[in-house]
């Protein structure tokens, strides 16, 4: 007997209907003698509704109201999945996120799991009942008030809970058939990996590709937690995450493939620095001021500076969201550093390029800009670690641009990618 964790993501538990179509599937696992934690998304795009009713009452809604109000949509789902289990004739008993026991640091919209004490559900499954689990939310002990883990936190929970179960699989249901090598909305000649490394997968889900959530990619590589990827509109194999280098049934070691995947990412913003004196400390100067504002930095860009006037620009990314309070803090230190003026740009694109085989192989990045010139895209700013190229493009270029440069690395395939379900919000 196994113990297995299923997650369903919002599209797959969109509709009553699709309720019932996921706990037949709960059931079926149940009846070949498993034991099942389920961990269940918000229905459809219900967390979205509930953020734009938030605004719609408060510009900036109070972080504990807000969580209070986004942790309601995963507990409709929980209840509805476990009731429809029920009236199949299984057992199966719903928890929020502090009865299941994620225990959160007090960081509300982005709290992180600090524990996992998973008592009741090792009792319900002792029990004989299917046990399900509210996504995304936690419990802080200090506050005594309900968190979340940030938008995507489901797969998250999914996860911790695997982890703290010692599991043997968990299994990440969605509306794609498995992780593709780029967002099959987008490129519909993306073609599915049967497995991808941890390491690859953690750089992917940094670069945009939301099909996972890259804390919950971070959490089962520390913890060994092998993912599977999978649709839960059909039966096909997904795609494995798998941890250590991919052991073939023979016990011979696959070679990463040179390119796992493309991401693109329309979250984040480039601030300018114009004019900073280019004399020591400054740099040093200007991210302590950006790190104040708690923004978190994604590239930067040092311009060399004119020898006739001793002065240069920086440049760097952030989060879209993150932008207007790291904005005013600069200005706040204008004098301090000495720059002349800020821009803004909130219309940047990331392309990023991943792949183990990077590391082995030359010429990866010039096909890359090659790819981008002979579509007419300009790059505007590059970075690289050992297996990842991401370039910055104008935003309204960027699905251009994932197109030809899967093209360029001949990652098409002829069939075309199946979206089942969602809405892609
Ligand atoms: P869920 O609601 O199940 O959590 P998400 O919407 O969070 O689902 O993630 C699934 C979506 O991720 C897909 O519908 C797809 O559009 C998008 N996606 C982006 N990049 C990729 C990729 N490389 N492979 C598969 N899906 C991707
Ligand atoms: N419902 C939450 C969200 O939409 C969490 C999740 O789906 O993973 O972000
Ligand atoms: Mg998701």
């Amino acid at each position: 007997m196994s113990l297995i964790v299923q997650k369903f993501g919002g599209s797959s538990v969109a509709d009553a209907e699709s309720i019932k179509r996921v706990a037949k599937r709960i059931v079926d696992t149940r009846k070949a003698g498993n034991d099942v934690v389920v961990v269940v998304s918000a229905m459809g795009d219900s967390t979205d509704e509930l953020l734009d009713l938030a605004h719609e009452v408060a510009p900036i809604p109070a972080p504990r109201e807000l969580d209070m109000l986004l942790t309601a949509g995963e507990r409709i789902s929980m209840a509805l999945l476990a009731m429809a289990i029920k009236s199949m004739g299984y057992d199966a008993l719903s928890f929020t996120g502090s009865q299941a026991g994620m225990i959160t640091d007090a960081r509300h919209g982005s709290a992180r799991i600090v524990d996992v004490t998973p008592g009741r559900i090792r009792d319900a499954l002792d029990g004989g009942a299917v046990a399900i689990v509210a996504g995304f939310q936690g419990f802080n002990r200090d506050t005594m008030d309900i968190t979340t883990l940030g938008r995507g936190g489901s797969d998250t929970t999914a996860v911790a809970l695997a982890a703290a179960l010692a599991a043997d699989i968990c299994e990440i249901y969605t509306d794609v058939d498995g992780v593709f090598t780029a967002d099959p909305r987008v490129v519909p000649q993306a073609r599915k990996l049967d497995r991808i490394s941890s390491e690859e997968m953690l750089e992917l889900a940094a670069g945009g590709a939301k099909v996972l959530y890259i804390r919950a990619v971070e959490y089962a590589r520390r913890h060994g937690v092998t993912l599977h990827v999978r649709s839960s509109f059909n039966n096909n194999q997904g795609t494995i995450v798998y941890n250590t280098e991919f052991v073939d049934p023979n016990g011979e070691i696959v070679e990463e493939p040179i390119i796992a995947g493309i991401a693109a990412d329309l979250s984040e913003a480039k601030i300018t620095v114009v004019g900073v004196p280019d004399v020591p400390g400054k740099a040093a100067q200007i991210f302590k001021i950006v790190a104040g504002a708690n923004a978190n930095v994604d590239m930067i860009v040092q311009n060399v500076s004119g020898v006739a006037t001793g002065v240069t620009d920086i440049s760097f990314t952030l989060p879209k969201s993150e932008g207007q309070q790291t904005l005013t803090a600069l200005t706040n230190d204008k004098e301090l550093v000495g720059f002349s003026s800020l821009q803004y740009d909130d219309q940047i694109g990331k392309l990023t390029l991943v792949g183990g085989g990077m590391r082995t192989n030359t010429g990866v990045s010039a096909k890359l800009f090659e790819a981008l010139f002979l579509a007419g895209i300009n790059i505007e700013m590059i970075s690289t670690s050992e297996i990842r190229i991401s370039v910055v493009t104008r935003a309204d270029t960027i699905q251009e641009a994932l197109r030809v440069v899967h093209t360029a690395f001949g990652l098409d395939t002829d069939d075309e990618a199946v979206v089942h379900g969602g809405t892609g919000r």
